[in-house]
């Protein structure tokens, strides 16, 4: 029932596990898959942002670079590419190194050089540039997006370029939210040195991350998927796609616990729906067990009590209802039946003289102390052939014994229920009368004497006997005194002409 009992716990438990590993594995894989995917989707969407906001400055650049003496137009431009999209939080022109046109209007810094590090990389590189994200004159966390004006020599004038406000309303901010974003799961954007450019915590942007092994991997330019843990030390399922035109980097991710949430759900519902299953198995198992044990347990609880009277009638009662507790049961009757029987053959055999069938010394003492022990009077009757030597010599030890045991059946067939005939030595015999005192007994001695001296033995003819009667506990409570009065008795009747029967004094 044990092993039985844990296999199946062990199975059940073990399938739980598995199923449940399996699982897991299987949602953690899909989670980063579809981060992965989502990463790369806005990586793109971000390159197609960038790329249309350099399309645009370059059109203004197209404009204005054929009349950068024309402050109007500049201010029209300005205006004009700051308001007919929402691309960028602000719009600057720098001519010859000074700021000629803003949209909103800054008067401050109209007409003055400007050194910020936007303006400072675009006036050196001299190309279409995304910048690092830096902190504007004006207090911004800002990108900025710049284009290169040139005349129609090709002489470098300056550039026009359109800044995004990171920790204000912006147009990549606002793409990147309108996201769904479920069971903890978010995303957030690296520059290309490490500075946080978008998060849903707003706190967190501008912030540079170091130590965290997806922002060095998106950094390097790959896309994939990590097991890492997060700021907050939280396991996280990250997906990453790099932006390429700015370097930047796109992360999603998702909590493992939030993921993995579902299948500890999914897990109990199992657990419950398996459990009356499990309880019906367990029970058929135990009562299964149980029907298996018991004709075992039964036969080998006979086993120990086999040469009791009452084992044959238990071992019948046993029920052996499959093959192997059938058989163990036959063999086991068949083994009680001989035993028994030769246990029997064995109490007969030392109950009992082997040549007359009478009882033996043996029987004949425990059945008088058996008569004692209940405190039944008896009359003890002690037998001898009269000159049975004479018999030996003249017919032969055989026909003796012939003449012993037809004595044993005439003294047998005058017997009532109860009274025991012994043989205790070579020709004398004890006839015990239970609850006969000495008068009674005298008779039924008297009667056996005339009887043997009437019946004609095959061969032998016709014998007599002598007989010595005490009584038990008239003559004495000492039963060996009584059998020495029976001897006196018998021995006086010997020595008065045999044939006799006399009562002890
Ligand atoms: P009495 O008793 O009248 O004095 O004379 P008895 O000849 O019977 O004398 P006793 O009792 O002394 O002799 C017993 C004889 O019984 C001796 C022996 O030869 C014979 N005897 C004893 N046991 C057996 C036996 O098992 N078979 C035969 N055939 N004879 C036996
Ligand atoms: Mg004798
Ligand atoms: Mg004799």
């Amino acid at each position: 029932m044990l092993l039985a009992f844990s296999a199946a716990t062990s199975t059940l438990i073990g399938s739980f596990y598995s199923t449940y590993q399996v699982q897991k594995e299987q949602l953690t894989a899909f989670t980063l898959k579809s981060n992965l995917a989502y990463a790369q989707k806005l990586a793109s969407t971000t390159d197609n942002f960038l790329e249309s906001a350099l399309q645009q400055l370059a059109y203004s650049a197209k404009v204005i670079e054929q009349a950068t003496d024309d402050i109007k137009q500049l201010n029209n431009e300005a205006i004009r590419l700051n308001h007919q999209t929402n691309s960028f939080n602000s719009v600057v022109i720098n001519i010859d190194g000074i700021i000629a046109a803003t949209s909103p209007r800054f008067e401050k810094i109209i007409g003055k050089p400007i050194n910020s590090p936007g303006a400072l990389e675009a006036l050196k590189e001299k190309r279409p540039l995304v910048s690092h994200p830096y902190m504007s004159a004006a207090g911004n966390l800002i990108v900025f997006i710049s284009h290169p004006l040139f005349d129609s020599q090709g002489n470098y004038l300056g550039y026009i370029g359109g800044s995004l406000y990171l920790k204000e309303k912006n147009i990549l901010n606002a793409l990147l939210e309108q996201h769904y974003y479920e069971g903890g799961s978010y995303l957030y954007v690296v520059s290309s040195d490490k500075r946080i450019l978008y998060h849903p915590e707003p706190n967190r942007i501008g912030s540079v991350v170091t130590n965290n092994a997806v922002i060095d991997a998106v950094l390097s330019g790959e896309k994939g998927v990590l097991q890492v843990t997060n700021s907050k030390n939280k396991p996280m399922l990250a997906g990453y796609a790099p932006v390429t035109l700015s370097g930047w980097g796109i992360v999603a991710q998702r909590p493992l616990k939030s993921t993995l949430s579902s299948l500890d759900t999914l897990t109990v519902e199992v657990i419950k729906r398996t459990i009356p299953m499990a309880l019906v198995t367990f029970i058929f198992i135990g009562l299964f067990a149980h029907f298996i044990a018991r004709p075992l347990k039964r036969l080998a609880d006979n086993a120990n009590t086999l040469d009791t009277p009452k084992s044959l009638e238990k071992l019948k009662n046993v029920k052996s209802w499959y093959f192997e507790s059938h058989q163990l049961k036959t063999a086991m009757l068949k083994g009680v039946s001989l035993l028994q029987s030769q246990i029997g053959q064995l109490r007969h055999d030392a109950q009992t003289d082997p040549l007359t069938g009478a009882h033996n010394r043996r029987s004949l003492d425990s059945i008088v102390d058996c008569l004692i022990g209940e405190q039944t009077p008896f009359a003890i009757l002690e037998i001898d052939i009269d000159f049975f030597k004479r018999v030996n010599d003249t017919f032969g030890h055989d026909i003796g014994d012939e003449v012993l045991k037809s004595l044993t059946n005439i003294i047998k067939s005058l017997c009532r229920k109860g009274d025991i005939v012994a043989r205790t030595g070579g020709e004398e015999f004890i006839l015990i009368l239970p609850n006969e005192d000495s008068k009674s007994a005298f008779h039924i001695a008297q009667r056996l004497r005339n009887t043997v001296a009437d019946t004609q033995m095959q061969t032998a003819g016709f014998i007599t006997v002598s007989i010595g009667i005490a009584t038990w506990p008239h003559h004495s409570e000492d039963i060996e005194q009584v059998y020495k009065s029976a001897d006196k008795a018998l021995y006086y009747a010997k020595n008065h002409g045999r044939n006799r029967c006399c009562i002890a004094d």
